[in-house]
């Protein structure tokens, strides 16, 4: 698959071409397929793999191409997705290649993280977003306040789930993907990526992903 087959939508195409990328990684020729057919991934990934793409360019299309986008310019905007990252750098570096992709489109990515006032972030989200990136503390906080609906969302992306559980994060995850008005894991379509597959990372993926999940390794 080269990006020209995997069908993206004309901005979108453009915008990648502007970052300079000419041919997939292969986490980006074998995943955004996967992504683009519905299905719930599981890929083991490291940084540099190019997995930030494959993650975002299916959903962004997704988002750009959806029923939704007529309606987008009469309605506030409502996440559509959410991305979790372990740490602020990370997450930063996600939000800003979702900028950069969705740029000149009417996809409004926002990033949420410690040191960023809540009530400021919660007001950002409330003017309007569809993709919200954070780490797994600071968006349960947002979350938990109870003023950010949920019910538009189709896609939760657990990126560096490993390093995730290395830092201590396991029950923050569970808290968020337990939050009240989260789609379950029917209704949603959830993508986990780490760089290893140990067990507690197994049993993460049987608990967030519907029984169906493939496997990208
Ligand atoms: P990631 O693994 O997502 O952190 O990406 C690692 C780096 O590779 C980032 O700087 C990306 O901008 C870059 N990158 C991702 N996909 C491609 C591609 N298909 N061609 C060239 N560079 C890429």
């Amino acid at each position: 698959v080269t990006f020209e087959e995997a069908g993206l939508c004309e901005t979108l195409a453009r915008n990648v071409s502007r970052s300079g990328y000419v041919k997939p990684t292969p986490v980006q020729k074998h995943g955004i397929p996967i992504i683009r057919a519905g299905r719930d991934l599981m890929a083991c990934a490291q940084t540099g793999s190019g997995k930030t793409a494959a993650f975002l360019l299916p959903i962004l299309h997704q988002l750009m191409a959806g029923g939704a986008a007529a309606s987008r310019f009469s309605e506030v905007q409502q996440p559509e997705a959410i991305i979790v990252a372990p740490t602020r750098e990370l997450i930063n570096q996600i939000y800003l290649e979702a900028r950069k992709f969705a740029f000149g489109t009417c996809v409004r990515p926002v990033v949420v993280y410690g040191g960023i006032s809540t009530g400021y972030t919660i007001r950002e989200v409330l003017k309007g977003c569809n993709v919200l990136c954070g780490t797994p503390g600071r968006l349960l906080d947002i979350i938990g306040r109870g003023k950010i609906a949920l019910s538009k969302l189709r896609y939760l992306v657990l990126d560096e789930a490993d390093r995730m559980l290395d830092m201590g994060f396991e029950p923050d995850m569970r808290r968020l993907v337990g939050s009240p008005g989260m789609p379950s894991k029917e209704n949603r379509q959830t993508l986990m990526f780490s760089a290893t597959y140990p067990e507690d990372i197994q049993r993460l993926a049987a608990d967030f992903l519907k029984t169906d999940y493939l496997f990208l390794a």
